[in-house]
């Protein structure tokens, strides 16, 4: 309608000059506005037929906005305290902000507190934002002393988006103003916006937590910039909250604990991302793997072995080359042959570290012929794989070089491609509840299917189409909660992934099952048909831990080190009241490991206190004590990881509680 606009659904009468700001002032919650599907400042002039709706500021798109918009006052509290300071860009992260500088010195500790203060005086005196369109010149002439700025403007038209999306982006240039209670104009940048009305709106719900080098957009030829981070939230509470959850994942950081509990170390002599497993780790890698092992062949799947390295053509035939070759180490030549003066007389074949253990199974089903009989065939085996992961995003256990997949291929007739996929998510569920995670969500990853990533899924629209639905059907019969991902595909196609949360609450994508129609024709595999045609099988990757390397990782930081009692390292620690009780509980012991347990014994000269002290910092589940009331009554006393006791508990029954837990897959 010509004179009206739409706001929420609602239909509202237009009027020159009409705001959102007019419009929402009744909720003080609401900070901005989405103008016709963009995020907007409340001030903004409506035209006729507009369609807004509300911006609060707990909202994600709010909580955005307030997180940039402290960034600007980060950025005037910077500048009023170190005169000359340049800005770079400063646009909102997850959970925060930052903004680049370029600055004399890198900031001190006390620097942050001084800036964090003057930030704090600026939000209580009530500055408000002004947004303010200019022209390429005018927006040099205001930017006049801000080189970097002056660059963005210059690549304006260039660069649509990256990094200095914030501050251009497509469309007219803004710059936006900060106007004092007396209508000055104390600090502008240029920037898209939007932002609060009101730097009183950011309250006391924001912190200056730290800051780092940058580069100037990112390029070590750049300028060195200083970056300061900071969060912020929709009130104090809230912050605090974050605060603790901060705090309470660095206390359960699995690269501590790792080194704590001497379970894995990172030797920097080995390289980045090349993780290795100390004997303590080695046990809970070893029952991880006997386990889904055991699991996987009662399930239906066969144990084969594939090498590290193979021809390069592989991965060609796979397709893995081009498409997934930014991941893959650089190739070696292997079988060349050089004269003595070092001249090549015969070229080498190029190989390459396994980055996917699909295209060796696919080789092992085309061994020999196959039919429908053979079907669902299964081939599953724990394939160590190679990803040239940049050295920035490598992270302990979580992000690796090297990794140890729990991979599985099942290569089953097209039409029960359905059926096998709810066996494998069934199978992945069930598994990760065995490990005490019970929480889950599912993604669905799509193909992008016309921005700019469409060129990278290979295969035809059908076969997609159907792909795509026969997942996300079995995903529904789940009935877990299924998020969307599009564009999120493998290049050869769609995929479930099982995302769990832990004990704090983060989520962690973990199993994947990937229906592909591609590798199989790819490899022209092939079967037998009970009516003895020749027919394409489909293949069906799945990893249920996704690596063993990651998951160890999760499972330390969702247990904080204190293992399942079938998981820990060491089960049982005995340790005797005083010397004389050394032999009663080693008898007790034997019994234990003669039953399997993983029992140690504390005969070391500590005083008992410190021996106390010391297996409850190992976090092993169960420690046994005994004393003379024990010995004389043939018993042992427990003591639990939260300090409890549970005295006098007779050996027999003592042993028979350690192994149930052990079975049953107790925490304790
Ligand atoms: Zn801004
Ligand atoms: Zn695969």
């Amino acid at each position: 309608m010509a004179d009206s606009i739409d706001c929420a659904g609602e239909s509202i009468p237009w009027k020159e000059g009409l705001t959102g700001t007019e419009i929402f002032s009744s909720d003080r919650t609401v900070i901005a506005m989405w103008l016709n599907g963009e995020p907007a400042d409340l001030s903004r002039e409506l035209n006729a037929g507009d369609s807004i709706a509300p911006i609060t500021i707990d909202s994600d798109a709010g909580l955005d906005i307030l997180r940039h918009s402290t960034g600007h006052v980060t950025a005037q509290a910077v500048q009023e305290l170190f005169p000359g300071t340049k800005l770079g860009i400063g646009p909102y992260i997850t959970d925060g902000y930052y903004f680049d500088f370029d600055v004399a010195e890198p900031f001190t500790p006390e620097d942050l507190k001084a800036i964090q203060k003057r930030a704090a005086q600026i939000v209580k005196s009530g500055q408000t934002f002004n947004r303010v369109v200019v022209t390429e010149d005018e927006a040099r002439q205001r930017m006049a002393n801000e080189p970097f700025k002056l660059e963005l403007i210059d690549d304006k038209g260039h660069a649509s988006d990256g990094d200095s999306a914030v501050e251009v982006g497509a469309g007219e240039l803004t710059v936006y103003e900060n106007i004092d209670r007396k209508g000055e104009v104390v600090w502008q940048d240029l920037c898209r916006g939007p932002h609060l009305p009101n730097t009183k709106l950011i309250g006391n719900g924001f912190a200056i937590t730290r800051s780092s080098a940058a580069y100037w957009r990112g390029d070590q030829s750049n300028a060195s910039l200083q970056r300061v981070y900071g969060t912020a939230w929709a009130s104090k509470d809230d912050l605090k909250a974050y605060q603790d959850r901060i705090a309470e994942a660095e206390r359960r950081d699995h690269r501590k604990i790792g080194a704590e509990l001497d379970l894995f170390s990172f030797p920097e002599e080995l390289g980045s991302g090349l993780p290795v497993f100390h004997p303590k780790g080695g046990v809970i890698k070893r029952e991880m793997e006997d386990y889904v092992r055991a699991r996987h062949i009662e399930e239906g799947f066969e144990y084969v072995g594939t090498p590290h390295i193979s021809k390069e053509s592989l991965y060609y035939t796979s397709g893995h080359l081009p498409y997934y070759g930014e991941n893959m180490f650089p190739a070696m030549s292997v079988d060349e042959v050089r004269d003595e003066s070092g001249q090549v007389v015969k070229d080498g074949t190029p190989y390459r570290l396994k980055a996917m253990n699909c295209p060796m199974h696919n080789l092992i089903y085309r061994s020999r012929g196959r039919s429908y009989r053979d079907l669902p065939l299964r081939l599953f085996e724990f394939g160590t794989v190679y990803r040239d992961e940049a050295s920035g995003v490598i992270h302990g256990l979580t992000r690796v070089r090297a990794l140890t997949q729990d991979d599985s291929h099942s290569y089953v007739a097209q039409e029960d491609a359905g059926a096998e996929i709810r066996h494998l998510l069934n199978f992945v569920l069930s598994l990760l509840r065995d490990f005490g995670l019970d929480d889950f969500y599912l993604e669905l990853s799509t193909r992008d299917e016309e921005g700019k990533k469409a060129d990278k899924f290979i295969g035809s629209d059908e076969q997609w189409t159907e792909a795509t639905r026969v997942l996300e059907e079995v995903a529904q019969e789940t009935g877990l909660e299924l998020v969307p991902d599009p564009g999120g595909a493998a290049f050869y196609g769609p995929k479930i992934s099982v995302q769990a949360r832990d004990a704090i609450g983060r989520t962690w994508q973990m199993s994947t099952v990937q229906l592909d129609f591609n590798q199989p024709e790819r490899f022209e595999l092939e079967y037998v048909a009970a009516d003895g045609t020749r027919q394409q099988p489909v293949m069906i990757h799945s990893a249920k831990f996704g690596s063993i390397e990651r998951f160890l990782g999760v499972l330390t930081e969702h247990y904080a080190g204190a293992f399942p009692v079938w998981l820990a390292p060491v089960q049982v620690t005995c340790i005797p009241v005083a010397d004389e009780f050394n032999d009663y509980l080693a008898e007790v012991a034997a019994q234990l490991r003669a039953a399997g347990v993983r029992v140690e014994i504390d005969d070391s000269d500590d005083r008992f206190g410190k021996k106390i002290r010391n297996a409850s910092k190992s976090k092993v589940p169960f420690t046994l004590i005994a004393g003379g009331e024990d010995r004389d009554a043939g018993a042992v006393s427990f003591r639990f990881r939260s300090g409890e006791q549970d005295n006098g508990v007779p050996v027999a029954e003592a042993v028979a509680r350690i192994l149930d837990a052990i079975e049953t897959k107790a925490q304790v």
